[in-house]
Formats: structure tokens, C-alpha cells, sequence
């Protein structure tokens, strides 16, 4: 049973390692990810964070909280 799913969004943008990967995971809605990922472009953020879709940080990196706030904003219902 899971209360954290919400299938326009994704904070899995792992894809490759990098030197300059942001310091926080972004949440980042599937449908930016798979565009950017054909079109190359970056990706923006629920934070209006924007960055290569091939950048991600590393596993175990916080969530930035900025887009943590606007995540749960999004989910039904809203309770703890
Ligand atoms: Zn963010």
C-alpha cells in the first residue's frame, strides 16, 4: 500500500552520472522527463528548478524541499 504515488510524478531522474549533478533530488513530472530526455533539453522542476535530464542527484541526496511542499500540495486528500 503506498500513499506516495502520483503518476504525473517521478523523482527517479537517475539516468547518468555526472560531475555537476544538482545536490537534490527534483520532482519532476514523467511527461518533462521523457520530452527532455528525446528532445535533450533540460527539465523543470516542480521548483521551477532546471536542469539536464541526464543530471539527477545521486541516490540517497535529499529532496529539495521546495518541490516536496508543491508534491504534497498535489496529492489528494493532503493528510499526513
Ligand atoms: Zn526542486
Amino acid at each position: 500500500m503506498s500513499t506516495q504515488t502520483l503518476p504525473e510524478v517521478d523523482s527517479d531522474t537517475r539516468h547518468s552520472t555526472g560531475d555537476d549533478t544538482p545536490k537534490m533530488f527534483h520532482y519532476v513530472r514523467k511527461n518533462k522527463i521523457a520530452e527532455s530526455a528525446v528532445m535533450g533539453t533540460h527539465v523543470v522542476a516542480l521548483c521551477g528548478e532546471v536542469f539536464p535530464v541526464t543530471k539527477a542527484a545521486k541516490p540517497g541526496s535529499p529532496v529539495c524541499p521546495d518541490c516536496k511542499k508543491i508534491y504534497e500540495g498535489l496529492r489528494p486528500g493532503g493528510d499526513e
